[in-house]
């Protein structure tokens, strides 16, 4: 299970969703889109599927064994 995250607009960070949900759960899910408050700017950002993504730990959890910083 991950988070959907999506790019604040104002300074490029990701930023979550609040909506968890899984790679394979959101790949299969139907073209939407939301708003979302941004902990970064405090105001609500739009955003759409498209330009979102799913951010699971175990899958950071592997990446760091490689040396890249995400
Ligand atoms: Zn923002």
């Amino acid at each position: 299970m991950g988070m959907l995250m999506v790019k604040c607009p104002q300074t490029g960070r990701a930023i979550p969703t609040g909506i968890a949900t899984d790679r394979e759960r959101f790949r299969c899910s139907a073209v939407f889109f939301g708003r979302t408050r941004c902990p970064i700017c405090s105001v609500d950002h739009a955003w759409f599927a498209q330009e979102a993504w799913v951010d699971e730990p175990a899958l950071r959890a592997r990446r760091r064994g490689t040396g890249v910083l995400a």
